[in-house]
């Protein structure tokens, strides 16, 4: 790959950014990720799957007086675009134990003792725009307070965790972690997925077919 700090480099080739405040010439076609790499960014985490399924490369991205969030993985080097490298969600910390929830009756209150915040949403789509899977978070959001927490689990089932849309929430909500909650308890309480079902079902079928010789 060819990509080195301007100050290192031919000033002409190459397509100019910044990152991390580095001004950087890449080769057209890289990743913001592996620019960032290529150009001296230093790493401070072990984690890069560069596919976006460990969503640990958040970056805000700046285009003019455009700013987004993305996945460093799966953005392209373009001409003058500002990167920064974000840190983990300051979302606050949500504790619990599901082994301590008694039964299903029992879980819309402690969600709302667990996540307070989450009857908060102002419904802004902050999460949504923020998200790079194309989740339907702030749905999500709604169907987990409403106590429909296999829905709510179903519409989060794409999320990777990287945490981007509970960087903008501005009412703290941590809407990944809503999903996280959702998708424990009804795998908790045995809702086993549709298709999952389905395909067991098809093989005890099968089984008794052939048990008896059919
Ligand atoms: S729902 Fe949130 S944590 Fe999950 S992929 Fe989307 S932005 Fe990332
Ligand atoms: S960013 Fe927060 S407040 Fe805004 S829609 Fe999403 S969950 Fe609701």
């Amino acid at each position: 790959m060819t990509l080195c700090n301007t100050s290192e480099t031919d000033q002409s080739s190459g397509v100019a950014l910044i990152i991390n405040g580095l001004a950087l010439r890449a080769k057209p076609g890289m990743t913001l990720v592996e620019a960032a790499w290529q150009g001296g960014v230093r790493q401070v985490t072990g984690a890069s799957c560069l596919e976006g399924v460990c969503g640990s490369c958040r970056v805000m991205l700046r285009r003019g007086k455009n700013v987004t969030v993305g996945l460093a993985c799966q953005t392209f080097v373009e001409p003058d675009i500002e990167v920064v490298f974000m840190p983990p969600s300051s979302a606050p910390l949500h504790h619990y134990e599901i082994g301590e929830l008694k039964d299903g009756w029992d879980v819309q209150a402690r969600f709302h003792k667990i996540f307070p915040e989450a009857s908060r949403c102002r419904h802004c789509h902050g999460c949504v725009s923020a998200c790079p899977k194309g989740i339907t978070v702030e749905d999500g959001v709604a169907l987990a307070t409403a106590g429909r927490y296999r829905e709510a689990g179903e519409a989060f089932f794409e999320c990777i965790m990287c945490e981007l849309c509970d960087s903008a929430c501005p009412e703290m909500i941590a809407p990944a972690h809503v999903g996280l909650f959702s998708r424990r308890v009804t795998a908790y309480f045995h809702l086993r997925p549709p298709n999952l079902i389905h395909r067991l079902e098809e093989l005890r079928q099968e089984r008794i077919a052939r048990d008896s010789g059919e």
